[in-house]
């Protein structure tokens, strides 16, 4: 949230608006991509004196290229006022993002628990670097709710949140979980990547710290990588030391297109919410699909407490085919004309692949017996997409 007048901005507004200084750039409206690793000093009490920290009117706050520079604090400003945080630093990816959550807490000789659905990246950092430095991972069931107080220990350093879970989708009563962890002294921090900041604002739900794959929808044009950290005021001092201290900044090329992406996503979200929904309802309709995984759809176990948190959804939802043979699977994704077939998501195009979550789950194994499919709604004209799955589904039966 940001204001003007003394009110509160709507987000498509300070989407828009928020952290540009174009007068301190010549009046050129998106700010300029510095590339820089020195930045001088004109006396030697500025130098004595450099804070890497905040930029003054005059953008002469910088300090050093790795700390940010002023093509990096508009981002910075802009995502803290969506997640209606404190600061928000800036990392090379959203899997970037994730581990500096993660580490920014974690303790020798702690305990982190993580949901089950949680991005499958996530789990191997867990399970490889984190089990490496003695730091061990607890994996619970996403919808356990307040049942969370009976796995928190002494040395539980984090709950990590993820909400919908990755692939499969499941919710989590993040109020519920939050109410738990303040009462236990125990922090948490989510990946918001689905929710983009834009339909899901956890650190109003109670949540300390929200990350971001911008490389998804505040990029939103599938030509660059970068990640948010953003925290409330009792973590951010603690996120941006570890951000500090891992030195992984986003470089000026990579900030400038997230920020770009960013301007337009209050007019993204919707197209990719409603056609999302459209697609999904039409799915839901098919003979060939077993079940539809939307958290907007009635039909999703999710969906009242989706409706209660979230105020939209994005482009990202799975289905479930019924069983079928894996070359007419292959006939109906290789004919597809608008659909592509690749990782990541968030972009203007729509993207279709199967998934395998076999191995990404150890508390509840998946037992679904169609294939599970991932499907990214773009902003294409829907009447298409409905047309090209429609083609599909007849080689699928083919
Ligand atoms: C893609 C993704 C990430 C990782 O983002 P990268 O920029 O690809 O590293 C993290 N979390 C979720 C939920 C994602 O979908």
């Amino acid at each position: 949230m940001d204001t003007k007048y003394g009110k509160a901005l709507h987000d498509d507004t300070v989407a828009i608006h928020t952290g540009r200084r174009p007068h301190a750039h010549y009046g050129v409206v998106n700010p300029p991509v510095y590339h820089a690793s020195t930045i001088l000093h004109e006396t030697v009490d500025s130098w004595e004196n450099r804070s890497p920290r905040r930029y003054t009117e005059d953008e002469r706050g910088a300090m050093y290229g790795r700390v940010g520079t002023p093509t990096l604090f508009p981002l910075e400003e802009a995502i803290t006022a969506l997640e209606g945080g404190a600061d928000t630093v800036l990392t090379p990816s959203g899997l970037g993002a994730n581990t500096l959550g993660i580490l920014s807490f974690v303790e020798k000789g702690g305990h982190i628990l993580v949901p089950d659905s949680v991005y499958f990246p996530v789990r191997k950092f867990c399970d490889g670097v984190l089990a490496r430095i003695g730091i061990e991972t607890e994996y619970y069931d996403p919808h356990i709710g307040a049942g969370i107080d009976a796995l928190i220990r002494a040395n539980t350093n984090l709950i990590w949140l993820e909400s919908p879970g990755s692939l499969t989708f499941e919710i989590q009563d993040l109020p519920a979980i939050t109410a738990v962890a303040k009462a236990r002294g125990v922090p948490t921090a989510i990946d918001n990547t689905w929710g983009a900041g834009y339909y899901l604002k956890p650190l109003l739900l109670g949540v300390d710290v929200s990350t971001q794959a911008a490389t998804k929808y505040i990029v939103g044009h599938s030509d660059a990588m970068a990640g948010t950290v953003t925290a409330n005021a009792t973590h951010a001092e603690r996120v941006r030391s570890t951000w500090m201290g891992l030195g992984n900044t986003l470089g000026p090329d990579d900030a400038y297109l997230a920020q770009r992406g960013l301007r337009t996503l209050g007019t993204r979200m919707p197209r990719h919410y409603e056609n999302g929904v459209r697609i999904a309802r039409w799915l839901e309709a098919r003979p060939e699909v077993a079940r539809v995984i939307h958290p907007a759809l009635e039909s999703h176990p999710g969906h009242a407490i989706w409706k209660r948190d979230f105020t939209g959804a994005c482009g990202l939802f799975g289905f479930i085919l019924k069983p079928s043979e894996r070359a007419q699977i292959v006939s109906m994704m290789e004919g597809l004309q608008l659909f592509g077939m690749g990782a990541s998501w968030g972009g203007y195009e729509s993207l279709m692949t199967t998934s395998n979550v076999t191995k990404a789950r150890s508390v509840s194994p998946w037992q679904e017996p169609g294939q599970l499919m991932r499907i990214h709604i773009g902003l294409e004209n829907a009447d298409d997409l409905i047309a090209d799955l429609e083609a599909g589904f007849e080689r699928l039966a083919g």
